[in-house]
């Protein structure tokens, strides 16, 4: 093993990065208003301009009573081809009806139906959305579709120009994947500029949903996507030549996952794995800047129906890892296998617990550890610097807590981790692998259940629990 394992990271929703703080979404109303406030306040401004004009005489103002009524009969006589000029206008029914055309193109394959809508001097996003949509075409969806959201539409309008921002939803469930439809939104920008003239998207942002802000993996480059039982692995169109590869070892990883859980049945037995191309890409799906040097996370999903508070529970995560990591730089599988295995440990059981709920970390990250660390292709392995943080007397026999186990230094996290691992390998070997994995589902069930569930499973409160694993630990230093 390295010096420094590189760890993996789940992505716990409370953190805000994937997961789902709902007061996330509060600062969109306000930076709406904030854009509808400065345009009131240019009305009023052009307004106050249009009476001083009138009152100097600038505007108007010179002809006498009977020339302006001659003037009106003379409008009126005129018809509309004299009227002032229409304000341009863009109607709700016209936005949903390209709403509904693109999801038809996304059915029925057709790429230039799908792009149609879009302004044709915009290149760049008629580039974007074309690859948007071959990606998509490479996943098995058992439903994929927009709708309009229930936000409010933000509009900015003047004589010359109307402009529309929709939030729109990809609903979607990859089939085997996701138990529930997920939720994905967009932010589409529409623009008319005169009345009457034709009606063109203009651009395309991300926009969260329940708190929850992607990108998912169609969103950032062109993909390859390879199909396993319990694999959907996509890579980047760059790592064509190896995702075959990938897939098979991630397929390997799933299935040992899976006949290792001794726990209640799963929610999902299949799981998307997106191996991202470069570091930027990584950090942009996973926004782990400043969090370490995470090899991997588990993206909470949102589900369709969160914000109806009908469904509570999280979807589960979709796992990313880093394709310019440690697990890819080298023809030895160990690496590749301890990160994958992690993650898909986080995917597994992410769909016990409530939406927007907080992990408790060791637990988690103890659990995810334990897979890979129980694989008897370990055996002989261990982390040196846990070892040497035992040995040097440093271990106090706490349980880490979430400070530690995401701390900004790597030695803590990787030292923390490897704790939590030995805690839930400890829970297994000493009182049964349903035992331990009992007890994962039920603290992710309902982390305040915690000592409850300890006690559950091993017959001790938590301290006489952390006793008997600072023996553990001791005896099997970074081991
Ligand atoms: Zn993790």
């Amino acid at each position: 093993m390295s010096d420094t394992p590189v760890p993996g990271d789940s992505t716990p929703p409370a953190t805000g990065r994937v997961g789902g703080d709902p007061r996330h979404d509060a600062d969109e109303p306000r930076v709406e208003r904030r854009a509808m406030l400065v345009t009131v306040a240019a009305s009023i401004a052009v307004a106050l301009i249009v009476v001083l004009l009138v009152a100097t005489g600038v505007i108007g103002g010179t002809t006498n009573a009977g020339e302006r009524h001659q003037r009106v009969e003379d409008d009126r006589t005129a018809g509309a081809a004299e009227a002032a000029p229409q304000r341009p206008e863009i109607r709700d029914e016209e936005v949903e009806a390209v709403v509904a055309a693109r999801s038809r193109a996304l059915a029925e394959h057709n790429v230039d139906a799908f792009v149609a809508p879009i302004d044709p001097t915009a290149g760049e996003l008629i580039a974007e959305q074309r690859r948007l949509f071959a990606n998509l075409a490479l996943f098995p969806f058992a439903e994929a579709r927009y709708t309009v959201s229930n936000q409010p539409p933000r509009s900015v309008s003047d004589s010359g120009r109307a402009a529309v921002m929709v939030v729109v939803s990809f609903v979607h469930r990859v089939e085997g994947v996701d138990p529930v439809a997920i939720a994905e939104n967009y932010r589409w920008t529409f623009d008319r500029t005169s009345a009457g003239g034709p009606l063109w998207m203009t651009a395309v942002s991300t926009a969260p949903y329940g708190g929850v802000m992607y990108p998912m993996p169609w969103d950032q480059t062109a993909l390859v996507v390879e199909r396993r039982p319990h694999v959907v692995l996509a890579a980047a169109v760059a790592n064509k030549a190896e995702a075959a590869t990938w897939a098979d070892k991630a397929e390997a990883a799933a299935r040992r996952d899976l006949d290792a859980w001794r726990g209640p049945r799963l929610p999902v037995d299949r799981f998307v794995v997106y191996v991202t191309p470069d570091r930027r890409t990584f950090d942009e799906i996973a926004s782990t800047k400043g969090r370490g040097p995470a090899a991997g996370v588990c993206v909470s999903l949102a589900p369709l129906t969160l914000t109806d508070g009908k469904q509570t529970r999280q979807v589960g995560c979709r796992v990313v890892v880093d394709g310019a990591g440690k697990g890819f730089a080298t023809s030895d599988d160990a690496i590749f296998k301890q990160i994958v295995e992690h993650e898909l440990g986080h995917a597994m059981v992410a769909g016990f617990a409530p939406a927007w709920t907080e992990h408790v970390s060791w637990v988690a990250e103890g659990f995810a550890e334990s897979l890979p660390w129980s694989d008897p292709r370990m055996a002989n392995k261990y982390n040196p610097t846990a070892r040497a943080y035992v040995n040097d007397g440093r271990f106090t026999g706490r349980l880490p807590v979430d400070g530690e186990i995401h701390s900004a230094d790597p030695a803590t996290t990787s030292i923390s981790y490897h704790l939590s691992m030995q805690a839930i390998r400890f829970l297994a070997e000493e009182f049964g692998t349903d035992k331990a994995h009992t007890f994962v589902a039920e603290v992710y069930r309902d982390a305040s259940r915690l000592d409850a569930a300890l006690t559950a499973a091993t017959g001790l409160d938590r301290a006489a629990f952390e006793r008997t694993w600072a023996r553990y630990v001791k005896d099997h230093p970074g081991s």
